[in-house]
Order: structure tokens, then sequence, then C-alpha cells
């Protein structure tokens, strides 16, 4: 096929994208005339990218990011720039700064997040793949809520380079698809050793999904099908997991205790890293001009005050505080210890089984509006952390429905397993389809 380009001119009642483009250029390669939507907060030479704030409204970058130029390369068209919650803080959405994105299965409910219009903008079928982030969820749980594939690679296996960062020590970058196959072939293309991020690795990804998991032992945490988690949600789950029994695979019942406070050193360590990382953004450099004639600290407060959205002012405020001096011990030293412990529990169950199962999210998608205080929106993230602090790979794959709801089934495995977790989505999605 020759180099052409794709008129992208899609109905977006979802509000999914922030920018389009419509005449999207596309080479030759595996991904040869794919449209491809690519969240806001990856860089794009020449196109908009703000991470949903405010505060980066009109910022162009002048450089790709690593993953851009890969899709380049393999011949994607990069048609637009997904919604998301601002800076990836948010479970929704809804933290927008450019409106919330609607989900595509019911508009009255928000389609997860933070990644959300990533996953709308496939489950509408306005595009077949799209690249999302996951710093504690944020592309597996927008897949749940929207019914389709999302992968958190392994950390260290895609490059970040041009990522706009949120919490470094927890995100990655990962594909995200209406099906397994597709999300492989999308990892295949952004897989691999970057020397501008030092936290790659050389672990390429060159595989073709596999259905045989006769053999494989599936670790079913308790914590998972505990207190909080919506009964019709475990039943579908449960049903999933039975359905892999039945193709050969045998399931362990097993026990995370850590998992007991890894929501508490999740939002410690994601709130300290944030509180850092988002310290450059002065109206300086970037966003709307600060006044120049009030003195440095006047005129960083004044706008950052009015281009950061509540809960991205929330969480800095956090992060600041956990980390002053007299604090740090108390907070954040005690969220690594508690890290290690989420760490142990995994390697320990993972000498024992070879994959983890369970929901992706404890219940369906939450109407519009309805998590409006910010601890409850928290606890919806308690079954995606764990894998984020353990570095390790975790797939959402579409599992059935409760309310006429997407359900997604969650399967984690050991660091750089990524292809063993894509074979077992691969086996389910084949035996259900
Ligand atoms: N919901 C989580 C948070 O708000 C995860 C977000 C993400 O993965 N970017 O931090």
């Amino acid at each position: 096929m020759s180099s052409g380009t794709i008129l992208f001119e899609p109905d977006d009642r979802y509000n999914a994208f922030l920018t389009v483009c419509n005449h999207a250029p596309y080479g030759n390669g595996k991904l040869s005339g794919i449209a491809v939507a690519v969240k806001d907060n990856i860089s794009t030479r020449g196109i908009e990218t703000t991470c949903a704030s405010k505060i980066l409204k009109g910022y162009v970058p002048p450089y790709d990011a690593r993953v851009v130029e890969l899709l380049k390369s393999s011949g994607a068209a990069i048609v637009g720039k997904t919604n998301m919650d601002e800076f990836g803080m948010g479970t929704t959405t809804e933290n927008s700064a450019f409106g919330p994105t609607l989900n595509p299965c019911d508009t009255g409910r928000v389609p997860g997040g933070s990644s959300g219009g990533s996953a709308a903008a496939i489950a509408s079928g306005m595009v077949q793949m799209a690249l999302g982030t996951d710093t504690g969820g944020s592309i597996r749980c927008p897949a749940a809520f929207c019914g389709i594939v999302g992968l958190k690679p392994s950390y260290g296996r895609v490059s970040r380079y041009g990522l706009i960062a949120y919490a470094n020590s927890l995100e990655q970058i990962g594909p995200m698809g209406k099906t397994v196959s597709d999300v492989s072939t999308l990892m295949e293309v952004i897989a691999g050793y970057d020397r501008h991020d030092s936290t790659s690795h050389d672990k390429p990804y060159t595989h073709t999904p596999r259905a045989d998991i006769r053999g494989l032992k599936i670790g079913i945490p308790q914590e998972y099908f505990g207190a909080g988690v919506d009964p019709a949600v475990a039943a579908v789950v449960r049903s999933a997991i039975a359905k892999l029994e039945e193709l050969g695979a045998a399931s362990v019942p097993c026990s995370i205790p850590s998992m007991e406070y890894a929501l508490a050193a999740y939002y410690v360590t994601c709130t300290c890293e944030a509180s850092s990382n988002l310290a450059r953004f002065d109206g300086v450099r970037y966003g709307p001009a600060a006044d120049t004639k009030k003195s440095w600290h006047d005129a960083y407060q004044e706008v950052r005050a009015a281009a950061f959205g509540t809960e991205v002012r929330r969480r800095i405020m956090l992060g600041t505080f956990a980390l002053s001096s007299g604090y740090y011990g108390k907070y954040y030293a005690k969220a690594q210890v508690a890290r290690e412990n989420v760490r142990k529990d995994f390697e320990r169950i993972f000498s024992e089984v070879d994959v983890i199962a369970g929901p992706t999210m404890p219940t369906v998608a939450f109407r519009l509006g309805e998590k409006s205080d910010p601890l409850s929106m928290y606890l919806a993230d308690i079954l995606t952390v764990p894998a984020n602090l353990a570095g390790i790979p975790s797939i959402s794959v579409p599992c059935g429905r409760a309310g006429g709801m997407p359900v997604g089934l969650q399967i984690m495995g050991r660091q750089f397993e990524d292809e063993r977790v894509i074979d077992v989505a691969y086996a389910y999605e084949q035996a259900v389809s």
C-alpha cells in the first residue's frame, strides 16, 4: 500500500477528542493506514498537547514522544488527541478542563478515566486503536467501563520519553483496542528500549497471541471479591474464570494482605510525585502568561490557582504536605514500605501461580456526577493500583455485563510477562466470541 492521508471527521458526540487532525498522514508499515488516537498527555510534534488542563492550553510540543515516533514509523495515522482527567488525575474523565467524555454504552454514565477519551473513541468505533497511560488504573478502568481491551505494560517496557509526567514511579503508556489482537499489535509497535528513558528495558515485544492455556495456574485473591466489590460484578467475573477453567486452567485461591494499605500507599506516592512534577508549570514557559510585574511568588500563585483544576490543586497540596519536613517519614517513607509489601506479596503468589485474575473495577461505570467526594472516587481504584505499585503487567478484557453495563476481567502477570497476560485474555476472548 502506498502512503496517503486519512480524512478524519468523526461525529464526536461523546467529547472523546480534544484535538482532531482532519488530514492525518500515514505511511507504510505494520499499522499502515490505521487510525490511532493518542491521549493528550503524550507529546505530539506540531499538535496541541494539553493534558486536559488550562495551564497547557495552546502548548504545541516541538518534538514527538518516543511512542509517537514509533507509531509514525509503523505507518499509523494519528487522527487526534483524546480527552482525559486533567494530568491523569481521576477515574472518570470528569476532571477534564474541557468537559467530561460520555460513555458510548450509556451517555448518562462516565467512560472511566483517566484515559476515558481513548476508550470512548474505540468503543464508539471512531478509531480502531488508541494509546492511553496508566498510573493507577487509567487504561484498565476506562477499558472495563466502555467494554474494550486495555493493557498496562510492565514498568519499563514502553518508553515514556515525551509523556508529560504525573507520577513517574507508577506510570506506563499502553495500548487500547477493541480486541486483544489489536492491543497486541499496538504493543509490538510501542515496546522496547529507548535511551531517552532511563527506566526503559531492552525487552521488545514480538508476540502473536496464543489461545492455549492448558495447565495454567490462576491465582484468585480473596480481596478482589471482598467488601466494596459489587456482587453482580463479582458474579460476572467468577463465571469468566470458570470459562478459563473449562479451557484447561486451574484456579488457586490466594490472598494479598498488603492490599489493606495499597490504596493509601498509592495516593501518598502519586500526590508526592505530582507535587514535584507539576512545579514546573509556572505561567512563564507554558500556559496563561504570568503577570511579570508581580513578585515571582505572587505571580506563580495566581497563575496556578487560576489554571489548575480543583483535583490537581488538591493533589499538589496533599503531596507537598506529605513531603514537608517533619512529615516525610510519617507519610512518604511509610508508603514506600507498604509498596514494598505489595511487591513481596505478588512475588510470593507468583512463585505458585502463573497469573492472577479478578475484576478490573469494583463496580460498573458510575453515573455522571455520581462520585462527588474525592475519597469515594479514590476507593474505586483499589483493584487497579496494586499492579502499578508492583510494576507488573495487567490487562482488562470485557467479560460480560452487569445491569446492562460492561464488566472487565483483569489479568495480572509477573514483571515482563506481558505476553502471558495477553495470551490469557486472548484465550478468553476467543472462547466467548
Ligand atoms: N484514578 C487514579 C488516579 O487518579 C489513576 C489515574 C491514572 O492511572 N492516571 O490517580
